[in-house]
Parts: C-alpha cells; structure tokens; sequence
C-alpha cells in the first residue's frame, strides 16, 4: 500500500477545527456576493494568495479569517457551511469530529444565537446522517471580548446546553490571559461541560498561560500548547494529569515545510496525548486531515505508526462515549494491522 492510500484509508479523528476557518474559497465568494460583502478578493486565486501573508504572528492570519467570516449572514449560510464541511470529513475518512463555532463575532454583527446555532445544529444532524461522520459541538469564547460577554454567551447558549459538549477559548490572546475568563470556567464547569482552551504558539507568557489553563481554569485539553515543552514542570502535569493536546502542523503557501512536525514528534515519544488537527483547514496550504498527514508523514521524521498513534490519541482523548471510543479504536487497530 502506497503512503497516500494509507493515510487517505486511515480511521480519523480531529478535535482542533473551527467551523468559520471551513469556508472553501468558492463558498467565501458565492457568500460574499449573495450578501454584499466587500472582502476585497473575487477570485479564487486571490483567496489562496492573500493566505500566503509575509508575517506569521498569529494576528496576521485572525485579521484574515475576521475578515473573511463577515460573509456569513443568513442562518443557511451557516447550514450551508456546516453541512459542506462535513461532507469534507466523510471524504478524508474522518470519522469523528469536535467542531469549535465562535458565535462572538456573529453576534456583534447581529446574528442571533438561536440564528447561528440552530442551523449548524440542523446541518450537523443532516451531514451526520448522510455522511455517517460523528460531530460534536465545542462554543468558543473570543479572548478579546469582555468577560460580562462571555457569561453572556453561556446565557444565550442555555436553551441548547444539550447539543453542546464543551466550552474553549481562542483568537487573540496577546493581553488576553486564560484567567481572565475564570468565572465563565467555573460556571460552564458547573454547567457540566467538557473544558478547553487555546494556548497558541509563541505568544507572550505562554508558558503562565498553560499554567493557569491548567491550574485554574482547569481545562481537560490544550489546543496547541506547544510550551509545555518549554517548561519540564508543565511536561509532567500534563503527563500525570493526561492532559491532551490538540497540536496543528498547518502551514502557508509560502512555508517550507508543515510547522511544528518536531516538537510533535517529541511529545509522541514522551507519551503525552497528542494529536494531529487542521485549525481551519479552508485558510491554510495544509487544508484537510488527509493532505496534511501526508505531507508530514512524506517530511519528516514520523512513520507510518505515529500517523496512527496520533489518530488513537484523538479517539482517546474525544469527548464520546466509552462505547463509540471502542468501536473506533477497534476500527483503527483493524486497519494498522494491515
Ligand atoms: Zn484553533
């Protein structure tokens, strides 16, 4: 079996995937058009060329993704996205995915919550069927809004806490530290949702934003959490604590090769739960599950097993039940045999 039809065969998961980083570049310009956006691009080849910015800073690429969710405003275009994206999944044989939404952003626009969720919620349970993928819900915070905002979020939110598993944190998080948003933690974690926060790559204190995530917000995961490596004490705890983390090794056209493949590598061989996700797969060169496995697996050190040790840590560390984790484990043991 060539390495292309193992990794395109392989049973998947992804837990690190935001619903608005999704948008294909031919749904962004038929939205863009249909709603009357000016998002400054009207071909496709410019979508992929305005991905490929000089600075990788974080706030590069989310000035670009804001920018480019403003063409989002009807509640089909939120069925439209979910729907199609997971279509993508059913394609790269991914078999379970927890989706991040971040409804801030649309909200300060005017799309009501019930606008926005109960669409995506129509399209998830529509796409599952018809594609047999398994999708859950994960409502994010935007780290630059108000912690008054956040509780808020969880207000709106209330009314569908059955069709949501857990609660994250992401976008900008230069002056936006973890504990910030302490409160709307402990009352999700009251709430009885599952608990995760990003702690992006090299940002400013990031090894005290781990900390905290871990020591006071209390998370269950980390999306990216690079830093831990940075610090042995952090190391340990997530070791000890089984903490997981959602690592992405997403690159622009312009980079060399996928980003962070070798602390990847390194947290594989320390036996920390780490797994393999795309973050928005829409506005990356690394684009899906199966494109961006193959690269790394063709780039770098990675073998054929840790491509499968890196889908078993998802599956473990996936927020479903015991009985569909065994299935897939099961499915996925299957096929490394072959
Ligand atoms: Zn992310």
């Amino acid at each position: 079996m060539s390495l292309d039809s193992f990794v395109a065969g392989l049973p998947k998961a992804e837990l690190h995937v935001h619903l608005e980083g999704c948008l294909e570049p031919a749904m962004l310009l038929r939205l863009a058009t249909e709603n009357d956006v000016d998002i400054g691009m009207s071909t496709e080849a410019e979508v992929w060329a305005a991905q490929d910015y000089p600075d990788p800073a974080l706030s590069h690429f989310l000035d670009y993704h804001y920018k480019c969710l403003r063409v989002m405003q009807k509640p089909q275009d939120f069925y439209d996205l979910t729907y199609a994206f997971i279509e993508i999944c059913r394609d790269n044989n991914v078999r379970h995915v927890e989706i991040m939404f971040g409804p801030m952003a649309h909200l300060e626009r005017g799309i009501s919550f019930a606008g926005q969720f109960e669409a995506m919620e129509r399209a998830r349970v529509d796409a599952g069927r018809d594609f047999g993928v398994s999708v859950l819900w994960i409502m994010c915070i935007d780290r630059e809004h108000t912690i008054e905002e956040a509780l808020e979020l969880l207000e709106l939110a209330e009314p569908y806490r059955d069709a949501i598993v857990g609660l994250g944190l992401a976008s900008y998080e230069k002056d936006n530290p973890p504990n910030k948003f302490l409160a709307a933690y402990q009352l999700a974690k009251e709430r009885g949702y599952r608990l995760t926060a990003h702690c992006d790559c090299d940002q400013e204190n990031s090894t005290e934003h781990i900390r905290q995530c871990l020591d006071e917000l209390g998370v269950e995961r980390i999306d990216h959490g690079l830093h831990v490596l940075d610090d042995p004490t952090l190391t340990e705890q997530v070791l000890a604590d089984g903490i997981a983390l959602t690592m992405c090794a997403t690159w622009r056209p312009r980079d060399p090769e996928p980003r962070r493949m070798r602390p990847i590598k390194q947290m594989l061989d320390l036996g920390i739960n780490v797994s393999l996700n795309t973050d928005d797969p829409s506005e990356f060169a690394s684009r899906h599950m199966t494109h961006m496995m193959t690269e790394v697996l063709d780039r770098s050190t990675m073998t054929t097993d840790d491509m499968v040790a890196l889908m078993r840590n998802a599956f473990d560390a996936a927020w479903i039940s015991e009985e569909q984790r065994s299935v897939y484990l099961s499915e996925l043991a299957a096929y490394a045999r072959t």
